[in-house]
């Protein structure tokens, strides 16, 4: 089995309402070393384990330095867990993970489709990551879970891209579809409702519960190649409550990759 790098960019100048996901990779360790918890996940699988490797958090200034540290990680024949930061880090560890997978699917969890072919002018915004990763064909298949912000110009680009998207308004979990390539999870989590995790900048009511997509990620039955948890807000946090939930996330998807 490949070993499993976890690795912590901290970087939120691609925000564009509030800063904040830049302190998130040191918060989300912490609440999970606390004590609160063992290091099992609901399968049954110890997160304390040496087949994963903690490389710690990076504080970034250039946004493509994010590329350099995802590449030499992979190079290190492992698959990689990052925490984030906001979301336009997924581009910049995409295009890394594309000279290893040249074909891979994605799961995306997220209120936001961020398929905006720029944001206030910016192409790199945390609301365009998945218009880049589709342009530049770094995905097979992108499958959107948690949507509840579509507009117009977001529709036509997901229908440009042949983006699946699985609205919250209409919401079956039962038909998001089994993944044949390897899969990468990016996990944004104001997909999940502000009343399970308040501690995000953009509270977009109406959302996933903790146990959906917990379920989701439990469900899943394929190579799982890399995963990242992003947007996590400390500033607008209550109780540290959406850390908590991160960390769980965070265990569990690491429970199932060591499957
Ligand atoms: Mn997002
Ligand atoms: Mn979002």
């Amino acid at each position: 089995m490949k070993k499993i790098i976890l690795q912590g960019i901290q970087f939120d100048n691609k925000s564009s309402y509030l800063q904040g996901p830049k302190k998130a990779p040191p918060i989300i360790r912490e609440v999970l070393h606390c004590g609160s918890a063992n290091l099992y996940a609901e399968n049954g699988i110890s997160i304390d384990t040496p087949l994963i490797e903690d490389k710690g958090n990076f504080d970034i200034e250039a946004y493509f330095d994010i590329e350099q540290i995802t590449k030499k990680h992979l190079e290190e024949d492992s698959r990689i867990v990052t925490l984030g930061g906001d979301h336009s880090i997924t581009y910049p560890i995409l295009k890394a993970y594309h000279q290893h997978y040249p074909l891979i699917d994605i799961l995306h969890i997220d209120a936001h489709a961020d398929l905006y072919d720029n944001f206030e002018g910016d192409p790199y915004s945390h609301a365009c990551p998945f218009a880049r990763i589709m342009e530049q064909r770094l995905a097979a298949r992108l499958v959107q879970v948690g949507i509840r912000t579509l507009n117009t110009h977001q529709e036509e680009q997901a229908k440009k891209f042949g983006v699946e998207i699985h609205q919250m308004k209409n919401l079956d979990l039962s038909t998001i579809p089994d993944f044949k390539n390897p899969l990468y999870i990016s996990l944004d989590l104001d997909g999940i409702d502000p009343a399970f995790a308040p501690g995000v900048s953009h509270h977009e009511p109406g959302g996933l519960t903790s146990r959906q997509v917990l379920s989701i990620i439990q469900n899943l039955n394929c190579e799982i190649i890399g995963a990242d948890i992003v947007e996590y807000n400390p500033d607008r946090d209550v109780q540290q409550m959406t850390a908590f939930l991160a960390a769980k996330l965070l265990k569990e998807i690491l429970g199932k990759m060591l499957e």
